[in-house]
């Protein structure tokens, strides 16, 4: 008998919540993933299947588009949003089957689209961009360097306008991020300082992986600040 390959991908269905339909969605069996390594800013690189690339769920039929693990918790005036802003201009279309880094990004860049409209929290915006850059690094895009820059802007508004203190965990890594996307953007300055304070959050004190990230990261941006002082001192 033939081997069957099993896809690490699979079908299923699933209600949409402002529209009430039944749609289909793809998932990833995490059984059958090859992890290979990450970035310092948590860019995951996989053998095979990025299981990052299905994360996205798009309703065919009204258009709302959602992170897999916030699909179902779309308040009630982000339905009224949705159905006021994006349903009227949406034509009907599946998202199923296999994903590459292309098709990953225009889902995902729908879930910006549908979070903006419902006036998510901004660092979830941050991260959501920083998720689209990590596709277009894969593919080597400059536009990467783009949606850097918003997650860096997003973050920037959420340190200011959000009551991030309230959680320690995401107020560490909202700073965290700051800082090491403010390094590959080559603002070294601000990447010293936000990773600094990353250093110094409540959060830090129970997470010592994002400790050391944070401490070999904040260590080349002051090589790399302390190089571009000399540069400008000449
Ligand atoms: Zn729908």
């Amino acid at each position: 008998m033939a081997d069957k390959k099993i896809d690490a991908f699979y079908e299923t269905e699933v209600i949409c919540p402002v529209c009430g339909e039944k749609i289909q969605v793809t998932k990833t069996r995490s059984k059958m993933l090859r992890f290979l390594k990450r970035d310092p800013d948590n860019c995951p690189y996989y053998e095979d299947t990025n299981p990052i690339f299905y994360t996205a769920y798009v309703c065919s039929e009204c258009g709302y588009a959602a992170l897999e693990r916030d699909f179902d918790k779309v308040t009630e005036s982000g339905k009224a949003e949705v159905m006021n802003k994006i349903t009227p201009k949406w034509k009907k279309r599946k998202f199923v089957g296999k994903r590459d880094a292309y098709a990953a990004i225009e889902v995902h860049r729908l879930v910006l689209l549908n979070y903006t409209i419902m006036h998510v929290p901004f660092s979830e915006l941050g991260k959501l961009c920083l998720k689209i850059a990590w596709l277009y690094r894969y593919l080597d895009d400059p536009k990467e360097r783009d949606f850097l820059q918003h997650a860096y802007d997003m973050f920037e508004k959420s340190y200011t306008n959000e009551p991030l203190h309230e959680n320690p965990a995401n107020e560490v890594n909202v700073l965290f991020l700051m800082g090491e996307v403010a390094r590959q953007l080559e603002n070294y300055k601000m990447s010293v300082e936000w990773l600094g304070m990353a250093l110094q959050a409540e959060g830090m004190r129970e997470n010592q992986a994002l400790e050391r990230v944070t401490r070999d990261q904040w260590a080349e941006a002051k090589v790399a600040y302390s190089k571009m002082k000399k540069v400008e001192g000449n």
